[in-house]
């Protein structure tokens, strides 16, 4: 029966395809395709790791004491008998040979699948096996990670059986940043989370892999089961589950017309980025791993607005990337970017970016806590570390450098202190080393409303309007649960951005946004009106927002600013910004259609 389960736009586009459930605990167990040629190989290597537990489990009980509690050796009992349970054994069978999952994966999608019949029994005690099925499969798994791997190792998209296999959708309960990181290679078209906001960090990785997504569809994890047809309509954020044929029909429709749209803009790529009355935009790239440089230049990007390193520090078990192993990733950014500026920004972790599961974020109020630039204060070490990194990669090409959320001039003076320790550091060391451009972010009203000040300490700001938004509004960027109060077009907002962009502008300084609004084409026309002239967004967004610049008149965009921004409704705010991304502009700037009264 076809159903829907509602949560946030966070990614736009469709996917159609099978669930495929995870335990947000499970995530770290590796998601690959195999080849049918490596087919009868995983099968065996789930074999032999489970007979290694049978043995284990069974030496166990030939060696338990006699005065051993009697519930010991039943639970036992309970672990060998879930083992050999055939349903186990043919559904990891299946999962390797039909869908080609590696055996880690098929293993752990059939634990999903029979957790979920256990959840669903009427009887408790029968209900709690769940765990035990549970500890049982983790024993699997680490036997497995002491097998060798299977020694074939042929590329996936050579295998027709693949090819033809149906696109994976993942539901998980949540998701951190890193976690949705491994799968930037490509194995799902789309996911959906039950928590999340729509600036959420999950949400922007989500952005930058181009795949539809759905944050906030808070039953999606119980009311799909594995393997269930799903669509996700990212547009609508909506997960449709067992959808009818007309239905399908209509979304594979749409999707033919996402691809069309996608080739009308890839035709942009080389055209000029330049408004209808001659103003140059700059459309910039926010990066996530060095690698990403190369979407950024098929996008045609002029540049890295936004290198998020903190990235490289994720999921490494609180072993940070040392100096060399930093100095080498921005180096393979900045030469990546064949002589366009690159900005990299020191480590922002906390709040919404955890390190890694161990180092889950447990202070009362995350976002407010040790975070960003708080967290490099306080230590130093790391601090001036990766600043050196960062010193040796600009030799390779233009580099700026900037610090985040920063709140007032003793931060940013602070910062300027420990930046030359590190260029004495190197000095000393007799390494080479380039000065960068030194710039900071603007994402706390107190910068904001202090921005003059902070201008005269750097070459350059950045306005992340992620946090921007979250702080001036107190809004938790992360929570569904408040998200309807998560808007970009308040009033409060708008004069903020308005200030910070003015002042820069008349100190001469460069100023750009690289929170979501810059690729968000909702607010390019209102951005470009503000007098913005540099944006940096996730690659896929840019031709859209290029497509909006090239067709816009700038300056009969500033006639419309007063009253936006003199407004003091939010409601309003949102309709006279309708009407400005509806005006339709001749060449000479006269308006054709939808005027903005
Ligand atoms: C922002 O806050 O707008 C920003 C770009 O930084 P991040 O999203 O990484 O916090
Ligand atoms: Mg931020």
């Amino acid at each position: 029966m076809t159903f829907a389960i509602h949560g946030l736009a966070v990614a736009r586009g469709i996917a159609i395809g099978r669930a495929v459930l995870l335990a947000a605990s499970h995530l770290e167990v590796a998601h690959y395709f195999i080849t049918a040629a490596q087919v009868a190989g995983e099968i065996a290597r789930v074999g032999q790791a489970r007979d290694a537990v049978v043995r284990e489990l069974q030496r166990l009980q030939a060696e338990l004491p006699r005065d051993a509690p009697s519930e010991l050796a039943a639970l036992l009992d309970v672990h060998l008998m879930l083992l050999q349970d055939e349903m186990l054994e043919d559904g990891v069978k299946h999962w390797i040979s039909e869908r080609l999952y590696n055996a880690e994966w098929a293993l752990m999608t059939q634990f999903e699948v029979i957790a979920r019949q256990f959840d669903e029994m009427e009887d408790e005690y029968l209900r709690e096996r769940k765990a035990d099925l549970e500890q049982v499969v983790e024993r699997i798994l680490r036997h497995m990670r002491g097998l060798a791997l299977p020694a074939v190792v042929a590329p996936p998209a050579t295998d027709s059986a693949l090819a033809e296999a149906p696109a994976l959708v993942l539901v998980a309960p949540d998701l951190a940043p890193a976690d949705l990181l491994q799968f930037k290679q490509g194995v799902f078209a789309g996911f959906v989370t039950a928590t999340g906001g729509k600036t959420s960090h999950t949400a922007i990785v989500a952005r930058s892999m181009d795949i539809p997504a759905v944050v906030g569809a808070r039953a999606a994890s119980q009311l799909v089961r594995q393997d269930d047809w799903v669509i996700i309509d990212g547009d609508a954020g909506v997960l449709i589950v067992d959808p009818s044929p007309i239905l399908l029909d209509e979304y594979r429709f749409r999707q033919r017309q996402l691809v069309l749209e996608r080739e009308r803009l890839a035709r942009l790529r080389h055209t000029p980025c330049v408004s209808i009355d001659g103003e140059k935009i700059e459309l910039l790239a926010n990066i996530e791993q060095p690698a990403d440089a190369a979407a950024a230049l098929r996008a045609g990007a002029v540049g890295v607005g936004l290198f998020r390193t903190e990235f490289l520090f994720m999921g490494r078990s609180g072993h940070l990337p040392d100096e060399q192993e930093q100095y080498l990733a921005y180096r393979e950014a900045v030469e990546g970017m064949q002589g366009l500026p690159v900005t990299i920004r020191t480590i922002d972790v906390g709040a919404d970016k955890p390190l890694d599961k161990a180092h889950k974020d447990t202070h009362l109020n995350p976002a407010l806590g040790l975070r960003a630039i708080r967290w490099s204060l306080a230590d130093p070490v790391m601090f001036r570390t990766q600043m050196r990194a960062i010193l040796r990669a600009a030799q390779f090409g233009p580099v700026n450098m900037m610090w985040p959320m920063i709140t007032s001039v003793e931060e940013l003076k602070q910062c300027r202190i420990h930046f030359e320790t590190a260029q004495r550091q190197l000095t000393e060391r007799n390494e080479t080393f380039a000065l960068p451009k030194i710039g900071c972010m603007i994402e706390i009203p107190s910068a904001a409303l202090t921005v003059s000040v902070l201008l005269k300490l750097t070459d350059f700001i950045s306005i992340g309007t992620n946090d921007l938004i979250q702080y001036t509004l107190s809004v938790d960027r992360s929570d569904d649960a408040v998200s309807y109060l998560y808007q970009p077009a308040h009033p409060a907002v708008l004069n903020l951005l308005f200030h910070i962009i003015r002042t820069a502008s008349r100190m001469g300084k460069s100023v750009s946004i690289c929170g979501e609004i810059a690729g968000d084409t909702q607010y390019t026309r209102l951005l470009l009106a503000m007098g913005l002239r540099r944006f940096s967004m996730n690659p896929a967004n840019l031709l859209a927002v290029k497509d909006i610049i090239i067709h816009s008149h700038i300056n009969r965009l500033e006639d419309e600013l007063p009253k936006i921004i003199r407004n003091d409704d939010p409601e309003k705010s949102e309709k006279l910004l309708k009407k400005l991304n509806e005006m339709v502009f001749h060449a000479d700037g006269d308006v054709k259609a939808a005027t903005a009264d």
